[in-house]
Order: C-alpha cells, then structure tokens, then sequence
C-alpha cells in the first residue's frame, strides 16, 4: 500500500495515528543514536516518520549524515514508512532531478516537497515556490512519489494574508500533493478553523495537524524564532516560571500537548498528529501512550528475524 492508502485506510477506519520529524544529526555518533532512537519509536507503530532537508548542508549527498542517507537507513534498516523533505530553494532543477533520482533507486517513495526559506546570500534557485516543485515531481514520476506539502494554520508568514496563502496551498494541492502537514501551532481552535477554511475553498485532501511538545526553554525560542510563531501568554508565563527547570517543562508540555491533542480529536478535524520530535523520544512516546496512540498497529518483526531478502520491508 502507498502512505496515501494506509493513510486513507486511517481516516475510513476512525482510528487516529502519530507520526514523527526528525532533523539529520551533525555526527556519525548522533546519526547512531538517531536510528537506535528510530528502532525503538517504530515499536510504538508510527504512520510513518519524515527526515528534515537544510539546504545549507549537503542533503542529498552520501555522508552519513546527509537527510537522504538517514531517510534511507529509516526506511531500509528500521522498516519505517519514510518522508524525505526536499526543499527547491538553492537548488537547480538539474540538482532536484539528481536528488529524485536518488531517492528513487534508495526506496524512498515520499516526498514533502517545500520550497525553503530564502536565503538572499544564498545559491540561486531554479524555482520559486513550492507549487513547481510538486508540478515537477508529477511531470517527471507521474505518481511513483507520493506528495505532501506544507500549511500554515496562522498563515505562512511571508505571506500577503491568510487568504492568500490559503490560495497558494490549494494550488499546492491542484499540482498533485497527496496530503498536507502543518506548521506547528499552540491552540487547538487554529487547526479546526484552518481545516474548515481548506475544506470551504475545496481543498480535500487530508491534513494532518503538527505538534510540537514543548521540551525545554531554550528549544521553544529556538523553535518560535525559526517558524516565527507566537507563542500564547498563557504558555510563555508558565514556561518563564519553570525556565530552570527542564522536567518541569517538559511535563507541562506533554499535559499541553495532550490537552490539545485530545480536542483536535474530539472535534473531528484531524485523523491523527504528527510531531515535531526535536530528535527526542521521551516525551513523544508519553504523549502518544496517553492518547492510547502508542502500539495500536505494531510494525512486523525486525527484518533479520523474519524476512531474509530485499523485501522485508514492504
Ligand atoms: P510555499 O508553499 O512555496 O509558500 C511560501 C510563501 O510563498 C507563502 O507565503 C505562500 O503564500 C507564498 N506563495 C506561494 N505560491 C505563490 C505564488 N504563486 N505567488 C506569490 N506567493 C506565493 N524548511 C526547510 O528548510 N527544511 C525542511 O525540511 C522543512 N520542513 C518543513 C516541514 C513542514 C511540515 C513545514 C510546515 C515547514 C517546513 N520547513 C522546512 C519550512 C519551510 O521551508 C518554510 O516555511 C518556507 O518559508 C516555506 O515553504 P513552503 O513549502 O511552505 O513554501
């Protein structure tokens, strides 16, 4: 099945999913610790995780920390159903079709194409927007890649106005996305609002909300000033009154989360939540143990105890 059925599969059968974001790690080491993470979070039966793509580095290139080399060892060693972003900015279409045709002969057969931040000092790019990247992906492979694309339920920031980016991720959709994820956001009242302007402009495809738990102080400015968000009053008070204190935080988050979560579900809006994990696991597997997320469709066996060829992980 493609991650647009299992995904579908979902939504028809009512039970809700978690799927998880990871960012490639700068060391060999942290790229070991990375997939020993990854091993144990397939335990909890994600839908699927997704690699994250920094056009300042070398992505698609074979180190072992490059996005397409962690991508392929999710899919390929830990069995995980995988998303590979790919972004166009500071790229070529020369460079985009080298990395596709990577990604392709590695197994990889889903794409969160992005456009990326711009970077003015940057190397020249050979697209705009998002849009021709998904155009070019549909006209190259037909639908060998599944598609998803990114939304923004406070809206892109860049963008003239809601509205318009509305518009602008509908085209997205008209060029071929399978599904969106969103942004991350902190009241669960965005989300349902944001599904419910989609839906009215005709945008049918699934959207899945993203999450992510707040884990500590210094990760939540990290976070807000790269997606520049705002936070609520409501959480940055509290977070300011526990700032030393990481467990603490930590443990408002996953109630946060939880709390969240649980309405996005009550209200019919979301089919599952994908989280932005910051490479962590701890308050991950918390969080989707109390939702009673956590195991509901374990993957098979570990591939050297069952399947001994190629295919073990289909
Ligand atoms: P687009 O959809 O192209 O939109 C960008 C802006 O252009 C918006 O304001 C939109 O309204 C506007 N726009 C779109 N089309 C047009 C048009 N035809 N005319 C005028 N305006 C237009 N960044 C990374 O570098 N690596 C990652 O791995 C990564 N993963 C992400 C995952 C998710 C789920 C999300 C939500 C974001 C991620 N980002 C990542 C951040 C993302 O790259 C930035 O938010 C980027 O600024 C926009 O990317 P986009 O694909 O949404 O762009």
């Amino acid at each position: 099945l493609s991650l647009t059925e299992k995904l579908q599969a979902r939504i028809e059968s009512g039970e809700p999913f978690f799927s998880l974001e990871f960012f490639p790690p700068r060391t060999k080491s942290g790229a070991a610790n990375l997939l020993s993470r990854l091993e144990r979070l397939r335990h909890g039966g994600p839908l699927f995780c997704d690699i994250t793509w920094h056009p300042a580095g070398n992505p698609g290139g074979n180190s072992e920390t490059s996005s397409m080399t962690i991508a392929s060892a999710a899919l390929n060693y830990c069995c995980l159903e995988t998303i590979l972003h790919m972004t166009c900015t500071e790229a070529t279409v020369d460079d985009l079709n080298r990395h596709l045709a990577r990604a392709k002969e590695l197994g990889i057969k889903n794409i969160l194409a992005l456009r990326g931040d711009r970077n003015e000092e940057g190397r020249p790019s050979d697209f705009s927007y998002a849009t021709q990247l998904v155009r070019h992906i549909r006209e190259e492979y037909g639908n060998y890649f599944v598609v998803a694309v990114a939304g923004y339920p406070t809206g892109h920031p860049e963008a003239v106005s809601y509205e318009e980016d509305l518009k602008h991720l509908k085209e997205k959709v008209d060029a071929g996305a399978d599904f969106i994820i969103t942004q991350l956001f902190f009241k669960p009242e965005y989300f349902i609002k944001f599904v419910n302007d989609c839906r009215e402009i005709g945008i049918r495809v699934p959207i899945i909300p993203g999450v992510m738990p707040i884990q500590s102080y210094e990760s939540l400015r990290h976070m807000v000033k790269l997606s520049r968000l705002e936070v609520p009053d409501e959480i940055v008070n509290v977070i300011k009154s526990l700032k030393d204190n990481d467990e603490a935080i930590r443990n408002f988050g996953i109630h946060q989360a939880v709390t969240m979560i649980r309405t996005l579900f009550q209200s019919g809006v979301a089919p599952g939540v994908h989280f932005y994990t910051l490479n962590r696991e701890v308050a991950v597997t918390c969080i989707a143990k109390q939702l009673g997320l956590w195991n509901l469709h374990p993957h098979r066996a570990l591939p050297w105890k069952v399947v001994p060829n190629h295919r073990r992980c289909q």
